[in-house]
């Protein structure tokens, strides 16, 4: 019904109302598949790596297989970009020209202890796509995601499924962000989560910060004070950050979101680039942050919004600062005198 209003406001069109629609088919196959894959024998490895370098799990797989095969039916999109796959999914000449780029399933590796999990999805704006006659299909779909200069900026639609306790649908199309959690009974969306904004850090209320921990030692130096900075209390008399960590990309977005607070994704000496996919996972996310009236930024400063990267690769990486507004500014005002020291 949501969609349907958007669609009439205008929002969206006909051809991104369908993509949505059959992402959200997708992310209910997967749902039901995530909660029921230790009786089908659906944990473990698939003997696989993906471009990544990441281990496939046989739910990577088989979720590839639902999402690519979910956007192909709608006909609508031009090129599929997803993280399981190393070279742009091409769809018939017939289809629409929206650029569809998702991570079936983010956080696989969790599956097997039943932590949470999501897909995560950007649909980008049609673009021209300039094809040269002496290039591959591969490199000619490559070349037309690439071309046409798909920042965050570009993004139509963003969102996300977690397949938690509850399988919630985060979703913005320009608007604002929204909220629909999976009815069971009746297999529906249902909006959940009306225009959703991140709360302020204030001395009472989002003092959260996230991030590996484990990795802390990695980082740059000024990152570990600011560390130490947020665990000694931040400066604002509100008494030490409380940390919080899943370790999975769509639960600890969805907790920022909601409870507010800061998540650090840095580059550190293994990552110097980071390691989540900027087409799939930094920009969706960075753009929802910023419909939801926070922030998400990189960089050495931390003062470089996420949503302008323009991509050089399909799985190219890039580090993340995201959270509420105050706490992403108050990042980089405390980075900034770090590096005037
Ligand atoms: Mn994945
Ligand atoms: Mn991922």
């Amino acid at each position: 019904m949501w969609l349907f209003k958007q669609e009439q406001r205008g929002q969206v069109d006909a051809d991104l109302a369908v993509i949505i629609n059959n992402i959200a088919v997708a992310c209910k196959n997967i749902s039901n598949l995530v909660a029921t894959a230790p009786v089908r024998g659906l944990v473990g490895l698939a003997e696989s790596k993906n471009k990544s370098g990441d281990e496939q799990k046989k739910l990577d797989v088989i979720s590839n297989d639902i999402f690519v095969a979910a956007m192909a039916d709608t006909a609508r999109s031009a090129v599929i970009v997803t993280e399981e796959e190393d070279v742009p999914v091409g769809v018939d000449a017939l289809s629409g020209d929206y650029i569809v780029c998702f991570d079936p399933i983010d956080g696989s590796s969790n599956i097997d202890a039943a932590v949470p999990t999501g897909s995560i999805w950007g649909v980008y704006s049609p673009g021209e796509c300039v094809v040269d006659p002496d290039d591959d299909a591969e490199a000619a779909l490559e070349k037309c995601v690439l071309n046409t200069r798909k920042s965050g900026e570009e993004l139509v639609c963003a969102g996300y499924v977690m397949y938690s306790s509850a399988t919630v649908m985060m979703l913005t199309v320009g608007d604002g962000v929204y909220g629909f959690t999976l009815d069971w009974s009746t297999g529906e969306f249902v909006l959940s989560h009306e225009d959703v904004k991140i709360p302020e850090t204030t001395e009472r209320a989002g003092r959260f910060y996230s991030g590996n921990q484990g990795n802390v030692d990695k980082w740059a130096p000024e990152m570990r004070a600011y560390v130490e900075h947020l665990q000694g209390g931040g400066g604002d008399g509100g008494g030490p950050f409380t940390y919080r960590y899943i370790g999975a990309l769509v639960g600890d977005f969805h907790r920022t979101l909601l409870y507010g607070g800061i998540w650090l994704y840095p580059p550190d000496a293994s990552a110097p680039e980071g390691k989540a996919r900027l087409l799939y996972e930094v920009a969706p996310m960075g753009y929802m942050a910023e419909q939801a009236g926070g922030a998400a930024t990189w960089g050495p400063l931390a003062n470089e919004r996420v949503v302008e990267v323009v991509p050089q690769h399909i799985h190219q990486r890039s580090p993340m600062f995201v959270g509420s507004k105050s706490m992403v500014e108050g990042l980089a005002e405390f980075l900034a005198k770090e590096h005037a020291k």
